[in-house]
């Protein structure tokens, strides 16, 4: 368990000191090993714990105990602790940013960048938990007073991928904090040393033992149907895969479980011939590249009118040929590791699905013999509406370009997926990229911007990307219970 860390990671711990246990009722609980590995290296950083269905049930405890002070403590109290959570991470902002760095491949510009986005979710709720208000009316016939209280909903379950360790952690906690709930976060296995740094900083800021636990298992199923088939567990949050959604759904049925789903995304990123090019360029590159296009929002199909189609795709060319790849603590590098060996077959398949039905490969679109889970940026123009990767989630450097003619066709192709998260518009006309905007089936639109994520906005999606909403004013309501008293006063 005991492995140093690299020494030029810049990180004053070694990974071990990150997660030294379960972290359960504010104790940290040892348990079976669970490798974590460096996908810049292929090393492996560290062990953490294996939770047991007993250990998620002793969670369930620990949050249940800690539930009715946390629930009575006043707002203005959480408050103070989550605005101390957020003073916290940006004091720890190096750290943290590369610790995400070493589990998650991330180059340290975009692990920064996440940082100061994660802490957001704290200050943005510490404001918001304050200003929660009931509703009172009376009611048409005047008979009847309503009054509307909003309540904790109870025991949470959050589950989160690896894309983000910190934001999707954060994300879910501060609002669920905010609204007097205690929780279990359960992160992906791939990155969870992260969520425990995290863990030991709530716990710097003064939240108590048992309001924010933290398990990892490599059993998520078992597990996480032992904490919903506990009927004081009231709420599951998940970010992750829509097929994993599908299934959580399902299991949350049996006990009738609140859910909000982050899910799968597939978004259309629209160039219109009167677009800017040079700012639909810098677009692009925020949209493809944050993350190497390891995000729910990545553009993962680049629509662009005849007018503009070659000038756009030089462009892209040149921008995506001028990154540079190799491990993200390397300053000079832009774009790290993909998470998995089994990421980069997958992005690798789609590659050459798309090549055999025709597209043209520009850039890229061979594997790296480096150590290390690496995919080169990779643009292919002319790829047919029938190649996997027109429905499947890339997740990786990887811009598949189509030409358009008519804007309807472009917005029937945009709207022609399973997946409704983001999209992005390119236009000069803004009237017309509004008008373009409400026919476009997703929870977000960027209208001549490539980045949507904004802890003040609501962030989520339609159709199967997802339920509910998570941060802005909506995310909190998402972690309340409307509570109705009539009464004849
Ligand atoms: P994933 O395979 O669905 O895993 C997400 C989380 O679910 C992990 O913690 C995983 O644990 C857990 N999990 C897996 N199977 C489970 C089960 N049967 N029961 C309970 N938990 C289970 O997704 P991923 O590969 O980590 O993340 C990539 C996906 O997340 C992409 O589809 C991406 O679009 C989506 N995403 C969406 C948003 C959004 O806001 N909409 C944001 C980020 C990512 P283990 O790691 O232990 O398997």
């Amino acid at each position: 368990m005991n492995k140093p860390i690299p020494t030029d990671t810049g990180l004053p711990r070694s990974c071990h000191d990150y997660a030294p246990g379960l972290f359960i009722g504010g104790q940290w609980v040892p348990g079976n090993a669970i490798p974590v590995v460096d996908p810049a290296t292929e090393e492996v950083l560290a062990q953490v714990a294996d939770a047991t269905v007993e250990h998620a049930r002793a969670a369930v405890d620990a949050a249940h105990a800690a539930a009715e002070g946390w629930s009575a403590t006043p707002p203005r109290k959480r408050s103070e602790i989550l605005m101390r959570c957020f003073h916290l991470m940006i004091e720890r902002h190096e750290e943290l940013a590369r610790l995400i760095t070493l589990e998650n491949g991330k180059s340290l510009a975009d692990a920064r960048g996440e940082v100061t986005y994660a802490a957001e979710f704290f200050r943005w709720y510490a404001e918001e938990g304050v200003r929660v208000r009931g509703e009172y009316q009376i009611a048409p016939s005047g008979n009847n007073h309503i009054i509307v209280e909003y309540e904790p909903i109870g025991i949470c379950v959050l589950i989160t991928p690896w894309n983000f360790p910190a934001a999707m952690a954060t994300r879910k906690i501060a609002p669920a904090l905010a609204a007097g709930c205690t929780v279990i976060l359960k992160p992906a296995s791939e990155t969870p040393l992260t969520a425990y740094a995290l863990a030991t900083l709530y716990r710097d800021a003064g939240v108590p033992d048992g309001v924010v636990n933290v398990i990892t298992t490599t059993k998520p199923g078992p597990v996480t149907a032992a904490m919903l088939d506990d009927a004081r567990v009231r709420k599951l949050s998940f970010t992750g895969s829509t097929a994993v959604g599908r299934t959580l759904l399902a299991e949350a049925a049996r006990t009738v479980v609140s859910c909000s789903m982050e899910l799968g995304g597939n978004a259309p990123f629209i160039v219109f011939d009167d677009a800017d090019l040079e700012a639909a360029l810098d677009g692009a590159m925020i949209a493809k590249m944050r993350n190497a296009g390891e995000a729910c929002t990545a553009a993962n199909r680049f629509l662009v009118q005849d007018g503009i189609h070659d000038r756009f795709v030089d462009g892209l060319v040149k921008r995506m040929a001028a990154l540079k790849v190799g491990p993200g603590l390397d300053e000079s590098v832009q774009c790290g590791p993909m998470i998995t060996r089994k990421a980069v077959e997958k992005i690798d398949a789609l590659v050459t699905d798309a090549v055999s039905r025709g597209a043209k490969v520009l850039l890229g679109g061979k594997l790296l013999a480096n150590k290390g889970f690496y995919y080169p940026p990779t643009v292919l123009t002319d790829v047919s509406r029938d190649a996997m990767m027109t429905e499947e989630e890339i997740f990786g450097p990887v811009a598949p370009v189509y030409r358009f003619s008519n804007p309807d066709d472009a917005v029937a192709f945009a709207n022609d997926t399973e997946h409704g998260l983001a999209a992005y518009l390119y236009t000069s006309d803004v009237k017309r990229g509004l008008q373009l905007s409400r026919r476009i089936e997703t929870g977000m639109v960027g209208l001549n911007r490539g980045l949507v994520s904004d802890a003040a906005a609501p962030f989520g999606g339609v159709k199967q990307s997802g339920l509910g909403r998570e941060g802005g004013a909506h995310g909190i309501l998402e972690f309340l219970e409307a509570k109705y008293v009539a009464t004849t006063i």
